[in-house]
C-alpha cells in the first residue's frame, strides 16, 4: 500500500526520479542521494512499512526477500570484500525518512564504531 505523503513511496511510483539499481515486485534499490561510503545504497519494500518498528508477521515476508537482494546487488556492485547493512529506526537512530529502508555501504574498509 502507497502512503501518497511519504518520499520513497513517490520515488517507487516514479513521481520522485531516482538512480534505481534493482527492482522486482517487491522491494526497489536505489543510490542514496547523499552517499556516506564509495558504494552507498538503500534497499525498500515497495509497499509502504514505516520502520522495522512497525514490520510483524502479516508484512515480514518482504524483509526477507530483501535479504535475498542484497547480497545479489552487492556483487554486482563489486561489494566482494565485506558491507554493512543498516536499518535506522525512529527519532533516537536519526531516521529521517519514514520508509523502511536498508543503507548498504561498501567500497573501502569501514570504521569500528556503529553508534
Ligand atoms: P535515514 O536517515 O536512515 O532515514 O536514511 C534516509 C536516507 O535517504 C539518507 O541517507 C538520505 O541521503 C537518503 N535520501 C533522501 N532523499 C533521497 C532521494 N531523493 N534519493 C535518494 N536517497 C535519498
Amino acid at each position: 500500500m502507497r502512503d501518497d505523503n511519504c518520499l520513497f513511496c513517490k520515488i517507487v511510483g516514479g513521481d520522485i526520479p531516482s538512480n534505481k539499481l534493482y527492482e522486482d515486485e517487491l522491494c526497489y534499490a536505489f543510490y542514496d542521494i547523499a552517499p556516506q561510503a564509495p558504494t552507498h545504497f538503500l534497499v525498500i519494500p515497495k509497499d509502504h512499512i514505516g520502520s522495522v518498528a512497525e514490520v510483524n508477521g502479516g508484512n515480514s515476508a518482504v524483509v526477507a526477500h530483501i535479504f535475498e537482494v542484497i547480497p545479489a546487488i552487492a556483487k554486482a556492485e563489486g561489494l566482494t570484500n565485506g558491507y554493512r547493512v543498516v536499518s535506522n529506526c525512529g527519532p533516537d537512530a536519526c531516521q529521517s525518512v519514514p520508509h523502511l529502508h536498508f543503507h548498504i555501504l561498501g567500497g573501502r574498509k569501514l570504521g569500528e564504531t556503529m553508534a
